[in-house]
């Protein structure tokens, strides 16, 4: 067989376009099935992606980039680093945000930068045909960025690189040309540091590279959909959207250089957002407030749902009214209003349990539980986070 004729040229020049473009690193992976599809079918067998059915759904379809756009011949794989790091530890009632949802979101912005590469390469090769990817296709987007030598896939399971960290995105371009592959990133820079699996305020990781989503406050407070089980209610730590933990506590993201594309620059908003205000915002507002954010993610409930639990596991009694209101308002989606049982079941004053009460023999059967078990649970029980 012959080795298919690798355009060195255009792939360089491909790569300056992308870093002209705002992209901070540029590699290029030849289409294979990535190494790490057994482990990741395996964690799948062993039920670590806790409710997100969609992977199992596409499970299969990671097998081979070939699944996401039939002719490709190279994966050009792009990272971008987000944000800057903060050493400010958040006030005790308000939530905190994952770095990477608190700027425009990273789908848009990057999935343009790629559409413009794409057109760039369009008019070089008129003929080619192409797919850009930004989380939205069935890809091992971290396996291909180690094999397109962006770095190393670390203890806490994300991608890291020695110079830019880890607070990075990756996009990815599937194109039908043979370009130059980079050499796969082949070692570890973890060595004997287990900071990520230390700090992790829920014992997410059951090891060095095995993350129970079941446990992972970023699966909580973002995947999870319904009502978050009592237990893990009291484990988040006062995330309201995500979590950064294994990733603060990095070594290799100490030095690492702020973003340099503004879009993504953190907006005031969800900087320490006052989640009693979150309460008591109307949906209308809401809906403006998520527009191009990627905490839509989550929806207006699933945010609500994660402020009334924050503000409860905090036992903020300045949050009482609104948790009243959000209890109280029979229209309000039923997930909101038994968290706001559960936090006022938290709080635990005279006036929470009044409130309570007054819900004990509701017609929805399961907000009669939440409050029967907040009212059970009451004050003095502390929250088991072990913080970080
Ligand atoms: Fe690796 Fe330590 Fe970073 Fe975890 S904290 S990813 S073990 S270097």
């Amino acid at each position: 067989m012959t080795e298919p004729h690798r355009d060195r040229d255009l792939t360089r020049r491909l790569k300056a376009k992308a870093v002209e473009l705002g992209f901070d690193r540029v590699g290029v992976a030849g289409a294979q099935t990535p190494p790490d599809y057994d482990r990741f079918r395996a964690w799948l067998d062993a039920g670590r992606a806790a409710g997100m059915q969609y992977m199992e759904r596409h499970a299969e379809a990671r097998a081979h980039p070939d699944r996401v756009f039939e002719e490709v011949r190279s994966v050009v794989m792009v990272s971008m680093v987000y944000g800057e790091p903060s050493d400010e530890p958040p006030r005790p009632s308000l939530g905190k945000i994952a770095r990477y949802a608190r700027g425009r979101d990273y789908h848009q912005v990057l999935r343009a930068r790629l559409a413009e590469l794409f057109d760039w390469l369009k008019a070089e090769r008129p003929e080619v045909e192409g797919r850009a990817v930004v989380d939205t296709a069935p890809l091992l987007e971290r396996d291909f960025g180690r094999l397109a030598g962006l770095g190393w896939i670390g203890k806490n399971t994300l991608l890291i690189d020695r110079r830019l960290g880890s607070f990075t995105f990756l996009g990815a371009l599937l194109v039908d040309l043979d370009l130059e592959p980079d050499s796969p990133h082949v070692t570890s820079h973890c060595g004997t540091c287990t900071r990520c699996l230390d700090a992790c305020p829920t014992g997410a990781f059951d090891g060095p590279y095995q993350l129970d989503a079941g446990r992972c406050i970023s699966y909580w407070t973002i995947e999870h959909r319904g009502p978050i089980p009592d237990e893990q209610a009291d484990r988040l730590d006062g995330w309201v959207f995500g979590c950064d933990v294994c990733q603060d506590v990095c070594p290799w993201n100490r030095k690492a250089p702020a973003g340099r594309v503004g879009e993504l620059d953190a907006r005031e908003e969800w900087i320490d957002p006052d989640l009693v205000e979150w309460l008591n915002r109307s949906k209308g507002d809401w809906k403006r407030a998520l527009r191009g954010s990627a905490l839509d993610r989550a929806r207006r409930v699933g945010l609500v749902r994660n402020a009334a639990l924050a503000l409860g596991s905090a036992r903020d009694e300045g949050a009482t009214a609104a948790l009243i209101d959000r209890l109280s308002d029979r229209g309000e989606d039923p997930v909101v209003r038994g968290a706001a049982a559960w936090a006022l079941g938290r709080i635990g004053s005279a006036t929470a349990r009044e409130a309570l009460e007054w819900f004990r023999d509701d017609d929805d059967a399961a907000l009669r539980e939440a409050v029967a078990r907040a009212l059970e649970s009451g004050a003095g029980v502390r929250p088991s986070s072990a913080g970080c």
